[in-house]
């Protein structure tokens, strides 16, 4: 099992997410410090430290698989990562125009976490990998549920007040 080509290719995976959630960790408080409103800037700050979990827990994946927890470049998040920093440059500070543009970039991410959370965690369960499945789905559950917190604030208030600018 563990030299198969089908482990081999889960585990180059998991090196990918691992660069990802790291990419992004350091990208969240560029997003915080761009946030317009106080609720959105939080909820960055609510992820960064949430994000810091999710690298702990692949951490602890590659532990249970007996592998070396290492990142590769994950070319699919630096181009969203660096398409939210356009983001920013191409919105003006304290509207909710930016706000509404952070949103659409964070979830971006949050939908290609969700994504490969969601395909990793069943390729665990079908190798028979049960702590790292384990694992992969709380992390994926944390994922959805950030998705939902920006949908709520963006209906909520920030796409009207983006309207009324
Ligand atoms: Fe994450
Ligand atoms: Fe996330």
């Amino acid at each position: 099992m563990k030299n198969s080509d089908f482990h081999k290719f889960f585990v180059d995976e998991l090196k990918d997410l691992y660069w990802a959630e790291n990419a992004l960790l350091k990208d969240l408080p560029k997003m915080q410090a761009a946030a317009t409103s106080e609720e959105l800037a939080k909820g960055f700050e609510k992820h960064a430290e949430e994000t810091k979990q999710h690298i702990s827990r692949l951490e602890k994946v590659f532990e249970s698989l007996g592998e070396k927890a290492e990142g590769v470049k994950c070319e699919a998040m630096e181009g969203i990562l660096k398409e939210g920093r356009s983001i920013i440059e191409d919105t003006a500070k304290d509207t909710m125009i930016r706000d509404a543009g952070l949103v659409l970039a964070a979830q971006k991410v949050e939908h290609y976490e969700i994504a490969t959370y969601g395909t990793l965690k069943v390729f665990a369960s079908h190798m028979g990998h049960r702590e790292a499945e384990r694992l992969l789905a709380e992390t994926l559950d944390n994922e959805k549920a950030t998705n939902g917190y920006l949908t709520g604030l963006a209906e909520r208030f920030i796409n009207a007040k983006a309207v009324a600018e």
